[in-house]
């Protein structure tokens, strides 16, 4: 197993657990290592792990490389390695304000300032609920995330894709950042279409 890789997973699920990003077991990470996925294992603190932690998958045919239960996201993860060629990392946990957006069926508004339109993309699309680890969840996920780089997920908390960890742990930041701005501001006007495509532009 790639020990850098399963270094730093352990040092993101610390760094998600250590600024509230998740709490007791929720959320899961991964990385791309070659043909496999490293995963964080299941119902485990993600903020105490050690990169021996890690469970190796094949991405091609799931099995699993050595011992451990993955995470029961297992399906999710593999399905966007699968259908995304740019991602490297996915992160998945439970961000307060991501989750009430989430249960409020609230959609992320990227408007609001232009460093969510710059880290976030313009669309957050939201994952219509599924029972967490099925099958159901992995197909409505995919299918309805496409080609974006975050998503909330309905009743259950937001995931972020990047081309490494660092950059899905900054978009998982700043996803909740502006998750709390947007219920803190209330109803207020974002910025204006032709500054949400000279900032798109501008990020490209
Ligand atoms: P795991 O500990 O199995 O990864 O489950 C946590 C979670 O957030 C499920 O959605
Ligand atoms: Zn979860």
């Amino acid at each position: 197993m790639n020990e850098q890789l399963s270094q730093d997973l352990a040092d993101v699920g610390r760094l998600l657990y250590e600024k509230r990003l998740t709490i007791a077991s929720g959320g899961n990470m991964s990385v791309r290592a070659g043909n496999s996925m490293l995963i964080t294992p299941s119902g485990v603190c993600k903020g105490m792990l050690s990169g021996r932690d890690m469970i190796e998958i094949d991405i091609s045919s799931g099995e699993i490389i050595g011992k451990g239960k993955p995470s029961i996201e297992t399906p999710f993860h593999l399905g966007i390695y699968r259908s995304r060629p740019d991602v490297n990392a996915v992160i998945h946990c439970h961000p307060v304000s991501c989750t009430v957006l989430a249960i409020q069926k609230k959609d992320l508004r990227t408007n609001l300032t232009p460093e969510s339109l710059m880290i976030l993309g313009k669309d957050v699309p939201m994952i219509p609920y599924d029972t967490p680890g099925s099958d159901g969840l992995a197909e409505k996920l995919i299918a309805t995330m496409g080609p974006s780089k975050a998503c909330l997920m309905q009743n259950h908390g937001a995931l972020v894709v990047g081309k490494d960890l660092m950059d899905a742990f900054f978009r998982m930041e700043t996803l909740e950042y502006i998750a709390t701005l947007q219920l803190k501001c209330g109803e207020v006007p974002g910025l204006p279409e032709d500054e949400i495509e000279r900032v798109l532009a501008m990020s490209k």
